[in-house]
Order: structure tokens, then sequence, then C-alpha cells
């Protein structure tokens, strides 16, 4: 099965373009969604977590995301060792997915973060101005202050580092998502 990935920065419209392309009939693993399914449901997951961060990342109520954000925040090895445990689990997890999905050309993932293009054949970028992205995620997530979302915006990837790693780039600004949407669809039917 063929497995191409969307990415980009928080807001970009990663999400919107996914579901451009579940409009057509490709199957969407939503990999944040299934990271956080898996967070609170998978008792080996629970187990490894609760090893490296202590017994307070979950409480009664499930997984506990403050605490585990405290701890992680500002201790990058802490970070990237919880990234370790989800990360890995993530991807057997939509390998099985994908090869569960049929009569499809290709499935389609969707992740904020891609470090490189590991059990991916293409990736594509959607890109979008960072004024657009802060704007669009404050009207999004009201919660959220501007601070907050520029801070996440500074730490992400630059569109330059999301181009080396991507095969095609969607601009989600002002131009019509469908038909950069059925373009890229052509080509990934006939690669
Ligand atoms: P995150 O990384 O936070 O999950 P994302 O990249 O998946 O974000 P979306 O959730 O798809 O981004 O889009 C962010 C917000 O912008 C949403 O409210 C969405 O409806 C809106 N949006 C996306 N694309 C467009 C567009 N072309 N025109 C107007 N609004 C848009």
């Amino acid at each position: 099965m063929l497995k191409v990935g969307i990415t980009g920065g928080i807001g970009s419209g990663k999400s919107t373009v996914a579901q451009v392309f579940e409009t057509i009939g490709i199957p969407v693993y939503y990999a944040d969604l299934e990271a956080k399914n898996l967070i609170n449901n998978s008792e080996e997951i629970r187990i490894q977590i609760k090893q490296l961060l202590g017994e307070g990342a979950y409480s009664q109520e499930g997984y506990n995301k403050r605490y585990v954000a405290q701890k992680v925040f500002k201790n990058k090895e802490l970070l990237l060792q919880l990234n370790e445990i989800v990360h890995p689990a993530v991807r057997a997890h939509f390998n099985s997915w994908a090869s569960s999905q049929q009569n499809t050309p290709y499935v389609l993932k969707e992740a904020a973060v891609v470090e490189n293009k590991e059990g991916i054949d293409y990736l594509i970028y959607v890109h979008a101005s960072k004024e657009t992205r802060l704007n669009r995620t404050l009207s999004r997530d009201i919660q959220r202050s501007k601070d907050e979302v520029m801070g996440i915006i500074e730490k992400q990837k630059s569109p330059e580092e999301f181009r080396a790693l991507a095969d095609f780039e969607i601009k989600n600004e002002d131009q019509l998502l469908i038909e950069q949407v059925l373009q890229i669809h052509k080509k990934l039917i006939f690669s």
C-alpha cells in the first residue's frame, strides 16, 4: 500500500487538506488523534510513560497532560524519550491500519511532526504564511494566546525545512484546495 504523509505547521491547514482528500475517497489516518488514543488506552504505553515520568503521568481520569507537559517543558532529553515511546507505537499502529485498507490507490497520514520520511513513500507539505497560521489558530482555539501560538510556530520547522523533506506542496492561502489536491492525486495514482 502506497503511504503518503501530509504535514505542515500549526494552523497551516493539514486537517483541512486531509478532509478534501477524504471527500475523494482516500482514507486518512490522523496521527495526533491516534497518538492520544494510544496514550490513553494502551497499557504498554501507560507503563512505559509512568516509568519515564512517574506515577503522576496518569490519574484516575486518565493521562495527565498538564503534569507531563510540566515535566518535559524544559527537559529536552525527557521529551525525546517520551517521543521514543509514542512515535514507534503510532508508526506500528498506522502500518497495521494501512494494511487493512482496501480498494484505495494510497492512504494518507496526517501528522504535525515529521522528522524524516521513514515509512512514508511521499510527503505533502501544506504551506501558509506565519500570519495566516496565527490568525487561523487563534480563531479556532479561542483559549490560546497569541504568545503561546507564536511560541509554537517558532519551535516548528521552517517552510524551507519542510520543503527539503516534501515531494509536493499545497499552498493554503487564497488558492483553491480541491484543484491542488486533484493534481497531486493524479500524480500519485500514476506513480
Ligand atoms: P493543527 O496543526 O493545529 O492541527 P492544521 O494544520 O491541521 O492545524 P486546520 O485545523 O486544518 O490546520 O486549519 C486551522 C484552522 O484554519 C481551522 O479552523 C480551519 O477551518 C481553518 N482553515 C484552514 N484552511 C483554510 C482556508 N483555506 N480558508 C479559511 N480557513 C481555513
